[in-house]
C-alpha cells in the first residue's frame, strides 16, 4: 500500500463497538479482566497499553515500513529510551550537529550514567569508521541535520554499524516518513519527535521509536517505555494520528514552498548563504536526491550578510513568519538558532532557521523580501 493510504488507514479501523468512523479517545486507565483472569482485548493498564497508543504505534510502524513501534511522551523521551536500552560501558557514535537536546542527553545524562560517546562529522564516513571501538553498540544518525541541513549517507553509515555489530538508529523527524524511509537504507531503528511534522499543527508533544524488526533490543525499549512510564497520553496519540492523516499532502506543500523560498533567498543580495539540500550547490544534494523522495523537506537555514544584530533586525521585521522555536507545523516559523542553543553552540550568529509552513509561497517570499530589504 502507498503511504497516502497508510496515513489514513494504517493502524485504524471503524470502531467495532459503535461504528464510529472517527477514532474515539479511550481515556480509561484500566481494563476489565475475564473471570479466568485474562484480558481479551489485550489491554490491562494505561501505562502498559491503551487503544489510542496501539493505533498510533501500528500506524507509525506501517508508515516507516517497520514492524513495531513504541510511542512516548516526547521525542526526547523516545531518544532517551534508545540510550537507556544500552548498558553502561557501551559506546555510541553520534553526529556533532545532532539536535541540541540529543547532545545534552548524551553529554549530561548518559555519559555520567556510563555510556562512552564520540561525536563526529557524520557526513564524513571515514570519521565514522575511525570512531568505531570494540564496544560500539549504537550509531546515531540525524539527517538532514539541525540547523545546517547537513546530509548523512544513511546506507553507508548503516553498513559501518552492522560491520561493527552495532545498531544503527536514525532520527527521521525532519524528513518524516513521507520524504525519507531509513529502513530502506538498512537502519535498525527510526526515531521521531512526533511534535513536528507527524503531529503537524504545533499542538501536541510526542515521540516514537520504530523498529525494522522486533528484537531483544526493541523489547528493552518497550520495557523502558512501560516501566519508566514516559508514555504518550490517549489524547496526544489521537492528535498525532489525526495529524498523520494529512502528512503526505502537507509534506508536499512544505517541500515545494521551501524549495521555492530557498531558490529566492539564494539569489538575494542580503543573504550570505542558504542551507537547503534541494539546492544543487548544497554539499549533500546528490545523497539527498538518492535517499529522499518527494522533496527535500520544509526546513532551511540562511546566513544573512552581517552580524547577530543584523539577524535580529531582520527577525524584528518579519510579519507572516512567527518568531518561535520548533518546526513542522502548518504556520511558518523563524528563529535565531544560536541564541536558542545557548552557550557553546557552533551555530553561526548570523544564522536564521526557517520552518516553512503551508501559507502561499509568494506571500512568504513577500514577507522575507520586505524584512531583508
Ligand atoms: N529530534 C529532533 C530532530 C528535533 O528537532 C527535536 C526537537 O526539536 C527532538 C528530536 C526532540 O523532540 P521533542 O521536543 O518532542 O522532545
Amino acid at each position: 500500500m502507498e503511504i497516502e493510504t497508510l496515513a489514513i488507514h494504517g493502524g485504524r479501523s471503524v470502531d467495532l463497538a459503535t461504528g464510529a468512523v472517527a477514532t474515539p479517545i479511550y481515556l480509561s486507565t484500566t481494563f476489565e479482566r475475564e473471570p479466568d483472569g485474562s484480558y481479551p482485548h489485550g489491554f490491562e493498564y494505561i501505562r502498559s497499553g491503551n487503544p489510542n497508543r496501539k493505533m498510533l504505534e501500528d500506524c507509525l510502524a506501517a508508515l516507516e515500513g517497520g514492524s513495531v513501534a513504541a510511542a512516548f511522551a516526547s521525542g526526547s523521551a523516545a531518544t532517551a529510551s534508545v540510550f537507556q536500552a544500552l548498558a553502561p560501558g557501551d559506546h555510541v557514535i553520534a553526529p556533532e550537529d545532532a539536535y541540541t537536546g540529543t547532545g545534552t542527553l548524551l553529554r549530561s545524562i548518559f555519559a555520567p550514567w556510563g555510556l562512552a560517546v564520540t561525536f563526529v562529522d557524520m557526513t564524513d564516513v571515514e570519521q565514522v569508521k575511525q570512531a568505531v571501538h570494540p564496544n560500539t553498540r549504537l550509531i546515531w544518525i540525524e539527517t538532514p541535520s539541525n540547523p545546517l541541513l547537513k546530509v548523512t549517507d544513511i546506507a553507508k553509515v548503516a553498513t559501518i554499524a552492522h560491520q561493527a555489530n552495532a545498531i544503527c538508529a536514525c532520527d527521521n523527524t525532519w524528513a518524516s516518513p513521507f520524504l525519507q524511509r531509513p529502513f530502506q537504507q538498512g537502519v535498525d531503528l527510526v526515531v521521531h519527535s512526533t511534535t513536528k511534522y507527524l503531529g503537524g499543527h504545533s499542538d501536541v508533544l510526542g515521540g516514537a521509536v520504530v523498529a525494522q524488526q522486533d528484537s531483544d533490543f526493541f523489547q528493552r525499549i518497550r520495557q523502558v517505555q512501560t516501566a519508566g512510564g514516559a508514555v504518550a497520553s490517549p489524547f496526544d496519540c489521537w492528535l498525532v494520528l489525526r495529524g498523520i492523516q494529512t502528512l503526505p499532502c502537507r509534506m508536499r506543500t512544505h517541500a515545494a514552498n521551501a524549495l521555492k523560498i530557498a531558490t529566492f533567498l539564494d539569489q538575494h543580495p542580503a543573504i550570505e548563504a542558504v542551507h537547503y539540500p534541494g539546492l544543487p550547490h548544497h554539499p549533500g544534494h546528490t545523497i539527498a536526491t538518492q535517499q529522499m523522495s518527494n522533496g527535500y523537506g520544509g526546513m532551511l537555514s540562511v546566513q544573512v550578510k552581517g552580524d547577530r544584530e543584523r539577524a535580529f533586525s531582520v527577525l524584528a521585521k518579519m510579519s507572516l513568519f512567527t518568531r518561535a522555536t520548533s518546526l513542522g507545523g502548518v504556520e511558518s516559523l523563524i528563529e535565531h538558532r544560536a541564541s536558542i542553543e545557548g552557550a557553546g553552540t557552533k551555530t553561526p550568529d548570523n544564522l536564521l532557521r526557517l520552518s516553512i509552513g503551508l501559507e502561499h509561497g509568494d506571500d512568504l517570499i513577500a514577507d522575507l523580501e520586505q524584512a531583508l530589504g
